[in-house]
């Protein structure tokens, strides 16, 4: 597993050390460094009705402002993070940031003004005995509604603890929260455990959806025929021309991602965005 990460996405550290533990404890220290000094930023990509092209919902995900190394993208870090067990850390640190932002953006806009935001949850950080009592400490210090956010799950990860994932799925619901199982299809889950899961939304992962083929056709059809059958918003990422979000109008999809309509941008951005639209 190490390996095949070091090999795919890690580019960011591997280059000037040889060892796996340096490279770690490299990280840590920097992650350490960067939460600091304000490095990292949290950019938010609007999610959209297939049907109506409203903006209903946006993604948050992780920027790294570094010093050296410009900007940073979150496969090159979160993969390493999550193997050292910082990503714990970094993630309370985001639940600040996205909490912050939220509040910031309705003090602007006298109220929220979406649907949800998602929030990337890494298992890791998720299957930690304390998730969910840090996380509604985050909740009250900002004074946010849990109703406002979904959690993004990853079916593969569920799995190591399906059983300790299904008690805090249940619980943060009954809080207010929602759920998605993010990059479905790409696990190594089978469709029986989805009917276990009380989630509220799937993501079909981006590889099915950019480069549309006869094969991934049918498995959009399919996966839009289970979230129907189970009661299930489904979501289509990576949706980058005109002609694939035709095709997920006329197969009913819910919701999509991609850079079709816009990519992730700051807050700023983000917040003229929906001003406009108002
Ligand atoms: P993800 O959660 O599956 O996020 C979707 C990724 O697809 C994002 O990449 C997004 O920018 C990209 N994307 C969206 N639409 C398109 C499109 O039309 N075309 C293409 N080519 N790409 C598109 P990003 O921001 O680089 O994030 C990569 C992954 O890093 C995320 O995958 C997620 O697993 C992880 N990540 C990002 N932010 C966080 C975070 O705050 N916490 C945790 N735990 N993980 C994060
Ligand atoms: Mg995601
Ligand atoms: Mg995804
Ligand atoms: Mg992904």
């Amino acid at each position: 597993e190490a390996k095949k990460t070091k090999g795919g996405s890690l580019q960011f550290y591997e280059e000037s050390m040889g060892v796996e533990v340096e490279e770690q404890l490299m990280l840590e220290n920097d992650i350490h460094s960067a939460i600091r000094n304000d490095e990292f930023v949290m950019y938010y990509q609007p999610q959209l009705d297939v049907e109506s092209n409203e903006i209903i919902g946006a993604e948050a995900l992780i920027r790294w402002n570094h010093p050296q190394k410009g900007f940073v993208m979150p496969d090159a870090f979160i993969p390493l993070a999550e193997e050292s067990g910082i990503i714990i850390k970094l993630e309370e640190w985001i639940f600040d940031r996205i909490f912050s932002d939220i509040r910031s953006m309705i003090r602007k806009m006298g109220r929220f003004p979406l649907k949800h935001v998602s929030i990337n949850i890494s298992t890791v950080h998720f299957l930690e005995p304390r998730f969910v009592e840090k996380l509604m400490m985050a909740v009250k210090k900002h004074d946010v509604k849990p109703e406002w956010f979904e959690l993004e799950i990853t079916e593969s990860g569920i799995m190591r603890n399906i059983d300790d994932a299904i008690r805090k799925i249940r619980e943060l619901k009954s809080f207010g929260f929602t759920f998605s199982i993010d990059d479905f299809g790409t696990g190594h889950s089978s469709l029986s455990h989805l009917k276990e899961l009380p989630v509220d939304v799937i993501k079909i992962d981006q590889s099915f959806v950019r480069d549309m083929n006869d094969d991934d056709e049918m498995i959009i059809e399919a996966v839009v025929a289970i979230g129907q059958k189970f009661n299930l918003e489904v979501l289509a990422e990576g949706v980058e021309s005109s002609e694939i979000l035709a095709y997920l109008q006329d197969i009913h999809c819910n919701t999509y991602q991609g850079f079709l309509a816009y990519t992730a941008v700051d807050l700023e951005v983000f917040e003229a965005l929906l001003d406009a639209k108002k």
